[in-house]
């Protein structure tokens, strides 16, 4: 009896392969069509700054609307993305897209848009961004790329080198995610980063936890030693801000301040004022 349960259990493990790979092919020729089909876009997440509050700028966190999934978030399918080069197109169409919304926006603000390995690889990226500035009038230091460690790793010398000239663009260059992976502070020797962002994962209990505390607090000072800014990514609560901003943290942004919206929500000071009230707004109140 042993046996035949054990038989059905790993018929019951096949079948669910088996599923998961028919559901993962048939997700990549849906988004092979994704972009031509208009089903991309694009929420913004505001970014403040921790002296009083005032939004400094926004990332710009792709999503896909699913004709029969729903709403699919992006860990949900850039590594197919990634894996199957449909991120040159997508990653493409983000850029494009993020500048033509906000250069309808009111206000003087920063767009950070996140960058994935492939998109660094490609010898197409830097003349892909400066079209995108040119045609919609955009300065190059509104706007800030966000890499994780990953591209670095993947292979440095390219992705070094296109680094240096998105800077060369005048475009900025932040951290994305520092902490998380292989953290090697070699790579910031290189000087390469604008900022760094720090991740979430030690924003989370943060409020109990002295090791978090002290880790926290010298990468704002190696930061700051280096002439580089810091934001906190993940704020949930009023005590994490606080403690952000004593152990150093120049920005912050989490859902304490205001979740990822679809643009309208940002792009005139009635719009703002209005998405901003309610959900960040105790965090508004020290804006003096
Ligand atoms: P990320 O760049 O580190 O973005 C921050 C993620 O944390 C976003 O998830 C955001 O919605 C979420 N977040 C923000 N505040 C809070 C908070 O207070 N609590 C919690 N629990 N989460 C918070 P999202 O939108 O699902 O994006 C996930 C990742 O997908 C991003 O991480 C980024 O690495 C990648 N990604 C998003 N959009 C793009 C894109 O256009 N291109 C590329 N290459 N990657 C993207
Ligand atoms: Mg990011
Ligand atoms: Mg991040
Ligand atoms: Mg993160």
């Amino acid at each position: 009896a042993a046996k035949r349960k054990g038989r059905d259990t790993l018929a019951m493990f096949e079948q669910g392969l088996d599923r998961e790979a028919r559901e993962r092919r048939e997700l990549e020729s849906d988004l092979r069509d994704a972009v031509t089909r208009g089903q991309l876009r694009l929420h913004y997440q505001p970014v403040i700054n921790l002296d009083d509050g005032g939004i400094t700028g926004y990332e710009a966190l792709l999503r896909w609307h699913h004709p029969r999934r729903g709403l699919i978030g992006p860990n949900d399918f850039l590594p197919i993305a990634e894996e199957t080069g449909l991120i040159l197109p997508i990653g493409g169409w983000v850029i494009r897209q993020a500048l033509a919304e906000i250069s309808r926006w009111k206000g003087d603000f920063r767009i950070a848009i996140n960058l994935s390995p492939t998109q660094v690889r490609s010898p197409h990226l830097i003349a892909l961004v400066a079209q995108a500035l040119h045609s919609n009038s955009i300065a190059p230091e509104r706007v800030e790329f966000e890499i994780t460690e990953h591209v670095l790793m993947v292979e440095s010398e390219t992705g070094n080198d296109t680094l240096a000239r998105l800077r060369e663009l005048g475009t900025r260059i932040a951290l994305d995610d520092f902490g998380t992976g292989y953290s090697s502070l070699g790579y910031l020797r290189q000087a390469l980063f604008d900022r760094i962002k720090i991740d979430r994962k030690f924003v989370v209990g943060i409020e109990d936890d002295l090791n978090a505390q002290a880790i926290v607090s010298s990468i704002t000072r190696l930061a700051e030693a280096m002439g580089m800014q810091t934001t906190a990514e993940g704020i949930e609560n009023r005590s994490q801000l606080d403690l952000l901003r004593k152990l150093g943290c120049q920005e912050a942004q989490g859902f304490l301040i205001c979740e990822p919206a679809p643009g309208d929500a940002f792009a005139t000071p009635e719009a703002l004022e209005a998405s901003m009230t309610g959900k960040g707004s105790d965090v508004l109140d020290y804006r003096k």
